[in-house]
């Protein structure tokens, strides 16, 4: 294989934005993809819809999700795969493959990350796994956009796993869709039906211990889109925990379809239409990198002098150990922002992470997870990484103004002053 200026492997929100960015740079980039499509867990793990950061900066409602995020939505919009914050998967991935063939950014599907080769500080080469064995991809530069970590773990930087106190991680969740709906009365019985699924589970009804149900509806007719399994104390780097947590999953999805049918509430000619490809993963291993972004951080609304991304989405967690969510809101004034620093990985020059395994620590993790925060990440990196290309230094050296204003220049935001 030739040998690019940029590898980004994972090809989820976050790693599209960071080669589109790269490639807008200049730079000869490659998607390293274990899938089939762009997209991550937005399209094999059918996570929907997408959650909203926005801020009343100067009394105007202002979108901290801009730049690439804006366009991919708009995209959306012009080709009506968007009805309120729920969008068509389908759609979504043929629009990342049109905008990233468009940059010229080239794309590896199919192909499996599993090991790294590194000389002192400089990641030389990485291995995948393909149908025809192992090949090896060699680069100036490397993105780690795996929501794993899994580059960084494989180059022996410093990582993390889960919350601080017992490691155990945000639960999994299979999301299904059931198909054939009378969805007008589905939602008019939502509330009591989610007063007898709490009554049900309170007597022991269910191996699922979320506390309610999570449904919500698509812009496809008859749809209803569910986020409501849920296992926990499963390691989602452990394959066979994790292939335990696929099995109980679908359990749930079976068990919470069955007692939904027996109320009336729409699903009489309903089945179930799909489960995701993939069970989803909120939390995995997240990198030890230059700068820890903490809870703390983000609820006094920092905004750090090195920042490349905002966000006030809610710190959401959905309780590690069973059921609850405990979740902490913004103000509709405030956000929080990412210093460049928490996407360097410690022990090497020429990587950086983008997306949700970023450095952070488990509160923090929570809050800037969602689809359009990891884009603007995604975005950052691949730029801060184009900028690093140009100059031919390492990541640390890049000047960091000038990638604040890059960033700006293309429309994004950033949450400070850059004068
Ligand atoms: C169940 C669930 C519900 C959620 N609900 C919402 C919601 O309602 N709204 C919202 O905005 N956000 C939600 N989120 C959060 C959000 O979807 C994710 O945090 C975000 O999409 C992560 O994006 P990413 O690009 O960092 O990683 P991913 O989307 O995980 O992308 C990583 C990519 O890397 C690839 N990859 C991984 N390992 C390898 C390897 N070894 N080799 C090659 N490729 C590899 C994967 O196939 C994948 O395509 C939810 C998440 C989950 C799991």
């Amino acid at each position: 294989m030739k040998k690019y200026d940029v590898v980004v492997v994972g090809g989820g929100f976050a790693g599209v934005a960071a080669a589109l960015a790269a490639a807008r740079e200049g730079a000869a980039v490659l998607i390293v993809e274990k899938g089939n499509c762009l997209g991550g867990v937005a399209v094999h793990a059918l996570v929907n819809p997408f959650m909203t950061t926005s801020a009343k900066i100067n009394g105007e409602r202002t979108s901290l999700a801009a730049g690439l995020f804006k366009t991919i939505h708009k995209k959306l919009e012009e080709r009506n795969a968007v009805s309120g914050i729920s969008f068509l998967e389908e759609e979504l991935k043929f629009i990342l493959n049109e905008m990233v063939c468009d940059a010229n950014v080239d794309l590896l599907f199919h192909a499996y990350i599993f090991n790294v080769q590194k000389d002192g500080g400089s990641i030389q080469s990485i291995s995948v796994a393909t149908k025809s064995g192992v090949v090896e991809i060699t680069a100036d530069y490397f993105i780690d956009a795996t929501g794993d970590a899994q580059v960084a773990y494989l180059a022996d930087c410093p990582t993390v796993l889960g919350r601080e106190s017992d490691h155990l991680c945000q639960p999994m969740t299979l999301c299904f869709r059931l198909g054939n709906v009378d969805v007008e009365k589905f939602m008019a019985s939502y509330g009591k039906l989610n007063t007898a699924y709490k009554q049900a589970l309170e007597k022991g009804a269910f191996i699922n211990p979320r506390e309610n149900i999570l449904a919500f509806k698509t812009p496809i007719p008859n749809v209803i889109h569910f986020n409501t399994t849920r296992v926990v104390k499963m390691d989602p780097t452990s394959p066979e925990q994790v292939t335990k947590a696929e099995i109980i999953a679908r359990k749930q999805v079976y068990e919470i379809y069955e007692f939904m049918k027996q109320h009336d509430c729409g699903l009489e000619n309903s089945y179930v239409m799909m489960t995701a490809a993939e069970i989803g993963v909120r939390e995995s291993r997240m990198i030890v990198g230059d700068y820890v972004l903490t809870e703390q951080d983000c609820k006094a609304c920092t905004k750090f002098d090195d920042s490349i991304a905002a966000c006030n989405y809610d710190i959401d967690i959905h309780n590690p150990e069973g059921t609850g969510t405990s979740i902490y809101s913004f103000s509709e004034t405030e956000f929080y922002t990412i210093p460049y620093r928490s996407l360097i990985p410690q022990k090497v020059n020429n990587m950086l992470v983008a997306g949700r395994c970023i450095s952070s620590d488990h509160g923090a993790q929570a809050s800037y997870r969602i689809m359009p925060t990891v884009c603007t990440i995604g975005e950052a990196a691949g730029t801060a990484i184009g900028l690093a290309v140009k100059n031919q230094c390492g990541v640390r050296d890049i000047d960091v103004k000038q990638l604040q204003r890059t960033l700006k220049d293309n429309a994004a935001f950033i949450g400070i002053d850059i004068r």
